[in-house]
C-alpha cells in the first residue's frame, strides 16, 4: 500500500495534475475530503458538510486526519489497504498526516517563482505585492518524510508525466519503528571517495527514508567503505538488452516476464538504477521480418514493475520507415510512463546507412539476402518512406508532446538533420553519426549521446564517427550502454581519466542524462534527491561494483 499527501502552494497546478492522473489511471485512488462548505463545481471533489456534521464525524472517528484553516474544517477519510491511495495535503500538516498514513510519502508540486508569481497574477485576484508576500511566506516541508518535488513549468503533459512517474516511483523504505510512532529507515556510508557533482571528495553520505539526508566528513559510525567511491547510481537512456534476454539465441523466444526479471537484475548487478527500456514502435507487414512488439512488452514490464529492483520507464524508439507507426503509437497513452521517444528513421542511403555498402554487408550478413534482394529490400524501403515519411514524423512529435515525453532525434548526420531536430525542440541527440552533426547540436543546445560499445571499442561497428573522438573534442554529453550494460560504468571510468576529471566522466552517466530525460529528483549526490547510489572499487584500474542502492534499498 503506498499512501501520498499531494501539496503545493496555489497556482503551481496541483489540482489539475492530480485530475489528470486520476483520469489517466483509474486504479489510483484519491481520498474525498470532508469540507465545510458547499460542495462548488469543478476543482477537487469533496463532500461538503455542516460544521455540526463534522464535529460529529470527527468525534465518532470517521476522520484519520483532521484540520483547520481559514475558518474551514477540513476531513480526510483512512485509507483502503492495498493500491496507490493520494489526499490533498496542507504543508503544515504533513507530521501528524505521517503519524496518521504509517509510511506516508509527500508529492511537493511547486513551480518557479517567476511561473508562480505569472499565474497567480493571471487570474487578477492579488496585487502584485500580495503575490510576492505570499511566496515568501510558505512554509519549509518538514524535515524527514520522503518528498517528490515537481517543478511544474512546463506543458500540463509533462507535469501529468511527472507526476505519475513520482507515484509509481517514490522511495519505498522498509519501516522500522522510530520513537515518536513513525518510521524510518538510515544508512551511513563512511570512509568513502564521494562522487560529488563538480567534484570528488573523501566523507560521509547518510541515507534516511530513502533520500540523500547528509553529506559531510567521515564519521566514525556506519558502513566503512574503505576508500571505495559512493556515485549515484547510473541512469541508462537507451539500451534493447532486454531483447537479448528474451532470444538468448537466435530462434529461441524465453518466456517474457522471466526475462524482464534477468534484465532487470543484470542492470542492478551493473549499477544501473534508472533504466529506459528502448521497444521500437513501427513495423513491416509485409516481410514479416520486422513484426509488432512494443505494446505487448511494454505491458509485460510495467505488470512486473513491483518485482524489479530498479526504476523503469520506457523509451518508445519510432521508426518512420515502416508500415504501422501511427497505430501502434495509437495503443499507448500518458500512464504507460513513456519517459523518451525517439525519431528515427533508417531509410537506407541516409543516417546511419548513408554508405550502403555497409548496409549490405550489415544485411546481406545477418539475413543471408542475394545481391537482387538486397536491391529489392533497399527499394521497398525508399518506398515506404516516400509514402509515410512525413505523416510519421509529425505523429511521432505530436505523441511526444501528448504524453509529456522527451523527444530525441537518433543517428543525425547532417547540420540539416540537426536544424530540423532543433525546430521540433528536440533537446537530446542520440548517436549524430558525425563530427558535423555533433558541433551543430552543441550550437542548439542539443545533448548527445553516444554508445558506450563505441568508446569502449575504440570506433563504431557501422563505420559512423567514434565516441572518443567525440570526447576528446568536447561533444560528448552523454553515454548509453546500448547493449552492454556493463559498459556503462566502464565509460565513466574511462572518461574520467580522459578527462582526468572522475566527476565530469560520471556525470557522462548520472547528471546529464537525469537532466535530458527530465528526472530532477536523481542523478547526483545531493540533499533531499533519492538515495540511488553505487559503491565501486577500482581494482588495477578496472571498476567493480560492490553495492547498489535504489531509494535507500539495497538492490545489489
Ligand atoms: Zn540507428
Amino acid at each position: 500500500m503506498s499512501v501520498f499527501a499531494i501539496v503545493g502552494p496555489s497556482g503551481a497546478g496541483k489540482d489539475t495534475l492530480i485530475a489528470a492522473a486520476l483520469a489517466a489511471r483509474p486504479d489510483i485512488i484519491a481520498l474525498r475530503r470532508c469540507i465545510t462548505r458547499p460542495e462548488a463545481a469543478g476543482g477537487e471533489p469533496f463532500e461538503g458538510i455542516t460544521e455540526v456534521e463534522f464535529l460529529r464525524r470527527e468525534a465518532a472517528g470517521d476522520f484519520a486526519l483532521s484540520w483547520r484553516a481559514h475558518g474551514l474544517s477540513y476531513g480526510v477519510p483512512p485509507a483502503p489497504t492495498g493500491g496507490i491511495t493520494l489526499f490533498n495535503c496542507s504543508r503544515r500538516m504533513l507530521e501528524q498526516a505521517a503519524l496518521a498514513f504509517p509510511g506516508l510519502r509527500v508529492i511537493e508540486v511547486t513551480a518557479s517563482a517567476p511561473v508562480l508569481a505569472q499565474r497567480l497574477a493571471s487570474r487578477g485576484r492579488e496585487t502584485a505585492e500580495d503575490i510576492a508576500a505570499r511566496l515568501a511566506r510558505r512554509a519549509p516541508l518538514p524535515a524527514g518524510l520522503p518528498v517528490t518535488t515537481i517543478i511544474n513549468d512546463g506543458t500540463i503533459a509533462q507535469g501529468v508525466a511527472a507526476f505519475l512517474a513520482a507515484l509509481d516511483d517514490a522511495p519505498n523504505p522498509r519501516p522500522r519503528p522510530r520513537p515518536s510512532g513513525r518510521t524510518m529507515t538510515e544508512t551511513v556510508f563512511t570512509n568513502a571517495t564521494l562522487v560529488l557533482p563538480d567534484e570528488v571528495r573523501h566523507g560521509a553520505i547518510v541515507i534516511r527514508d530513502g533520500m540523500i539526508a547528509e553529506i559531510g566528513a567521515a564519521s566514525a559510525t556506519g558502513i566503512d567503505c574503505a576508500g571505495d567511491l559512493i556515485a549515484p547510481g547510473l541512469i541508462e537512456l537507451h539500451t534493447d538488452n532486454l531483447e537479448r534476454h528474451i532470444q538468448p539465441r537466435p530462434g529461441v523466444n524465453w518466456p517474457h516476464g522471466a526475462a524482464i526479471i534477468a534484465h532487470d537484475a543484470e542492470l542492478a548487478g551493473c549499477g544501473i538504477t534508472t533504466v529506459f527500456d528502448a521497444l521500437r514502435v513501427g513495423s513491416i507487414n509485409r516481410d514479416n521480418s520486422y513484426a509488432k512488439y512494443a505494446r505487448g512488452l511494454a505491458d509485460e514490464i510495467l505488470a512486473a514493475r513491483p518485482n524489479l529492483r530498479i526504476s523503469h520507464r520506457i523509451h518508445l524508439r519510432a521508426e518512420v520507415c515502416s508500415e504501422t507507426l501511427i497505430e501502434e503509437l495509437a495503443e499507448f497513452g500518458q500512464a504507460d510512463r513513456i519517459g523518451i521517444v525517439s525519431l528515427m528513421d533508417h531509410t537506407p542511403g541516409q543516417r546511419q546507412f548513408r554508405d550502403l555498402s555497409k548496409l549490405a554487408q550489415y544485411v546481406k550478413g545477418k539475413q543471408g539476402m542475394s545481391d537482387l534482394e538486397f536491391e529489392a529490400h533497399v527499394a521497398g524501403l525508399a518506398e515506404l518512406r516516400a509514402r509515410f515519411g512525413e505523416a510519421h514524423e509529425a505523429a511521432t512529435v505530436q505523441a511526444a508532446r501528448d504524453w509529456g515525453a522527451v523527444l530525441a532525434s537518433h543517428d543525425d548526420t547532417t547540420a540539416d538533420h540537426v536544424a530540423t531536430s532543433a525546430a521540433y525542440g528536440i533537446k537530446l541527440a542520440e548517436f549524430p553519426t558525425t563530427v558535423e552533426a555533433a558541433q551543430a547540436c552543441r550550437k542548439h543546445g542539443i545533448a548527445t549521446i553516444m554508445g558506450a560499445p563505441n568508446l569502449i571499442r575504440g570506433g563504431s561497428h557501422s563505420g559512423n564517427v567514434s565516441a572518443g573522438e567525440l570526447a576528446q573534442a568536447g561533444l560528448l554529453d552523454i553515454v548509453s550502454s546500448d547493449y552492454v550494460p556493463a559498459a556503462l560504468l566502464s565509460s565513466a571510468v574511462l572518461l574520467g581519466d580522459l578527462w582526468d576529471d572522475l566527476a565530469r566522466g560520471f556525470a557522462t552517466v548520472t547528471a546529464a542524462p537525469a537532466r535530458s530525460a527530465g528526472l530532477s529528483d536523481r542523478g547526483r549526490l545531493g540533499l533531499g534527491l533519492r538515495a540511488d547510489l553505487i559503491r565501486v572499487a577500482r581494482i588495477q584500474g578496472m571498476p567493480v561494483i560492490r553495492e547498489t542502492w535504489v531509494a535507500g534499498r539495497r538492490v545489489a
